[in-house]
């Protein structure tokens, strides 16, 4: 089976053509700029042609087109329901009917945390499990959850895909969403540099020099052995941890993968997160296991064939 695959990222989206579990080939837009996906599309569309000959293959040859972004979408119906600043446009604007008319192929749309985790369960590391919440520790705490070999959804399109809105402090941090000591407002990217800049005794840190500090300075000074970068980045730990227990309570999968720019340094998060689960979290049934994604930028690409092959209820 064929598809082409898009991925709407917030700096640039990614195109591919899939061939069941490899990607055949692909192309990145630079979409920094452009803030409407009306203005992206007309890019798409001539794109795949060239990309499709590229993958040895024609537009006809595919069954159909899989659209994974970051907003929240109702895979039912085909829409985006609500966007978070990028792509304001894309409530109004019919894919379906824009893919049939342009590239004569039917398209199906989904949450791209939803997307990662299909990718991973069909070509990456949840393949062989039915089971299985992901989470992606980024700007923000993405999350998805597959319970019985169904993506989790919910009568509203948003079940499982707010696991960075678990609270872990109950007088915690504001976060975005209106919550207090959320996952993503304690140890999300976007918190790192105000709880470094608010942290006791900062200016004696080797995190003092940057002017923002992301996880790639905090996990590299805690590596040299930065006394207050080891503090923040356990503390990060913990709270990444704590939200995995949260995430096995809530959907008793058998695996959690974590995917994510920070999971450079999967060597120390994996085994952190994997042993706070298996003293934390009640499992009688066995141990869950934790493990880094392997399909990195490609998950939500590779996720197109599960997409388009679920069975519609
Ligand atoms: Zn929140």
């Amino acid at each position: 089976m064929k598809a082409l695959a898009i991925d709407f990222g917030g700096t640039h989206a990614t195109l591919g053509v899939v061939e069941d579990r490899s990607l055949l080939a692909s192309e990145t837009i630079d979409t920094h700029r452009a803030k409407s996906m009306a203005a992206i599309l007309p890019r798409v569309a001539d794109s795949f042609p060239a990309l499709a000959r590229q993958a040895c293959t024609r537009l006809e040859e595919c069954d159909g087109v899989s659209v994974g972004i970051a907003a929240l979408v109702d895979s039912r119906i085909g829409r985006v329901v609500s966007t978070n600043v990028k792509y304001e446009d894309s409530k109004d604007i019919d894919l379906g009917a824009w893919s049939r008319e342009t590239l004569g192929l039917p398209l199906r749309i989904e949450n791209d945390a939803r997307m990662a985790l299909l990718g991973e369960f069909y070509a990456g590391a949840a393949r062989g499990f039915t089971d299985v919440v992901m989470m992606t520790l980024g700007t923000g705490i993405g999350g998805a959850a597959m319970i019985e070999g169904k993506l989790l959804r919910g009568k509203h399109a948003q079940a499982g895909c707010l696991g960075g809105h678990l609270p872990t402090l109950f007088n915690g941090r504001r976060c975005t969403c209106g919550a207090i000591g959320c996952a993503e407002s304690e140890a999300g990217g976007w918190a790192i540099p105000g709880l470094v800049k608010e942290w006791p005794g900062i200016a004696s840190s080797a995190l003092a020099q940057y002017a923002e500090v992301a996880f790639k300075e905090l996990f590299e000074e805690a590596d040299r052995g930065d006394e207050i970068a080891i503090t923040i980045r356990d503390r990060c730990l913990q709270i990444w941890a704590v939200d995995a227990v949260a995430l096995v309570h809530a959907y008793d999968p058998e695996i959690i993968v974590i995917g994510g720019g920070v999971m450079k340094s999967a060597d120390v998060i994996i085994p952190y997160v994997q042993s706070y689960v298996q003293k934390h979290a009640w499992t009688p049934w066995g141990k869950v296991q934790v493990r880094p994604a392997e399909l990195g930028n490609n998950a939500a690409l590779l996720g197109a064939i599960p997409l388009l092959s679920e069975i519609r209820t």
